[in-house]
């Protein structure tokens, strides 16, 4: 679908990004003898030993994202290069974040893989693609031009609208109450949207709090205990081009707020207008309300300059300019308690007749933008009388790990997917 709505506007570009860690900076995806010659070679040992100790001994039990990790990687690595990161994208604990994030982020990589990709320079596993294509102006013109395209065909897209009911009688949706609102964020009207089929990508927490009737208390009970992880950047202009050659640096070091960082002209050059400045986008992991997320353009202009000067990267003196985004919901968290809540809305949901939910936050799904468009398409195409799952795109521990399927088990699968079949259908 990119490449049909985007043609020659997705250019191929280059990938390079690094880690910086205890005052370096590490390849990646790894290589052998930069991560050797950073490390040192008491520390590689360890390292090495303590892998070997976790593959003869490894938790029985991989519930959590420590556990995951340290079965793949062992104690020592994992203590080098996941703990610290994990801590700051999520603002909790390792052992409280579920393995079903790092088997879903990490995919099929092992400490065996990673060493041999070093090696070998094979490429196999999909954390560590070495170029990519991307739109010349970002991935909002993906949307722009699809936005023309169904407008063009008839269709109808209306922006600056927020749905602020969904209407129900029984188990169908009837309609959706839309509030529009002015480029002056200035409420112009509230509209009431008929509709006979309803695909929703807003917040799951969102989405069952606007149901009118509303969904059985224990339903909206659970729908409260969904988390998000909250996000800001602060794009930096510097009074010069390409202060490093990577696409991102992740920041592992605990001593900076920074997370990652991101280099937007490494990106695609057209996304930055002056090739004699750049655009450096620091990203920050907060929750809404908090220290961060409360601090003003300025103070944060202020921080992002100092620790960009901190790693090394660019004395604060050079920045020239500044914006900030605030990305409310921008990660769905998998702590202990989501499967469980996410089972009962997920139940809800399914019996409604006409109502699909699909994407990130619709799904509660840590989805690229890859699995968030397949689960829509997905939905498109159900209504088109196809009989798809949404909620299994992207469970990759179903399409990593081999296994096999009882004789039961198959009939139930099959007797689920002629249900819905109907139900489509009907
Ligand atoms: C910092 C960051 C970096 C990322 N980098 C990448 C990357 O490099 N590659 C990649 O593939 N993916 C990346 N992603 C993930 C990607 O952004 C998501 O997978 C994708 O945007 C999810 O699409 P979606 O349609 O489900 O949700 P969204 O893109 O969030 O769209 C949902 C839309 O619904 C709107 N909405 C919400 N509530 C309402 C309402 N009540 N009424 C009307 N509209 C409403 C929102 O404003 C939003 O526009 C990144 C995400 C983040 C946060």
């Amino acid at each position: 679908m990119w490449k049909e709505v985007l043609g020659v506007d997705l250019i191929t570009r280059p990938r390079q990004s690094r880690i910086y860690y205890r005052g370096k900076y590490f390849d990646y995806p790894l290589k052998i003898f930069n991560a050797l010659s950073n490390i040192g070679a008491y520390e590689s040992m360890r390292i090495i030993a303590s892998y070997l100790k976790w593959q003869i001994r490894p938790y029985r039990e991989e519930n959590s994202f420590e556990e995951w990790v340290i079965n793949r990687f062992g104690g020592r690595l994992y203590m080098h290069f996941f703990r610290s990161y994990t801590e700051k994208v999520w603002g909790i604990d390792p052992k409280v974040i579920r393995a079903d994030w790092a088997a879903q982020r990490i995919k099929n990589l092992s400490l065996f893989k990673a060493v041999w990709n070093a090696i070998s320079g094979a490429n196999d596993t999909s954390s560590l693609i070495e170029e990519f294509q991307y739109p010349r102006l970002g991935p909002g013109m993906m949307w722009e031009k699809t936005q023309k395209l169904i407008e063009e065909n008839g269709g109808e897209v209306q922006m600056m609208s927020e749905v602020i009911a969904v209407n129900r009688q029984d188990n169908r949706v009837t309609s959706v109450d839309v509030r529009r609102w002015s480029d002056k964020n200035e409420v112009i009207e509230t509209n009431r949207i008929t509709g006979t089929e309803f695909i929703n990508s807003m917040a799951l927490r969102d989405l069952i709090q606007a149901f009118d009737p509303p969904p059985p208390p224990d339903i909206v009970e659970a729908a409260n205990r969904l988390k998000y992880r909250d996000f800001l950047i602060v794009t930096l202009v510097l009074d010069h081009a390409e202060p490093f050659p990577d696409n991102w640096i992740y920041i592992h070091s605990p001593l900076v707020k920074v997370g990652r960082i991101q280099n937007f002209s490494a990106w695609s050059p057209e996304m930055v207008p002056d090739p004699n400045t750049a655009s450096i986008g620091m990203e920050y992991f907060c929750q809404k309300g908090d220290g961060l997320w409360n601090m003003s353009e300025d103070e944060l202009r202020t921080l992002a300059g100092e620790e960009l000067e901190e790693l090394g990267l660019c004395g604060r003196e050079h920045v020239i300019d500044a914006a900030v985004i605030r990305q409310p919901k921008a990660y769905p968290v998998y702590d202990g308690e989501y499967q469980e809540a996410l089972e009962k809305i997920r139940a809800w949901l399914d019996t409604l007749e006409n109502f699909q939910t699909v994407g990130r936050n619709g799904l509660h799904r840590y989805n690229n933008q890859d699995h968030s468009m397949l689960s829509a398409m997905f939905a498109a195409r159900n209504i088109l009388g196809e009989n798809h799952d949404l909620w299994s795109v992207n469970v990759e521990r179903s399409y990593h790990e081999e296994f096999e399927l009882s004789e039961e088990e198959l009939k139930s699968k099959e007797g689920k997917r002629r249900k819905h079949g109907k139900r489509i259908a009907a």
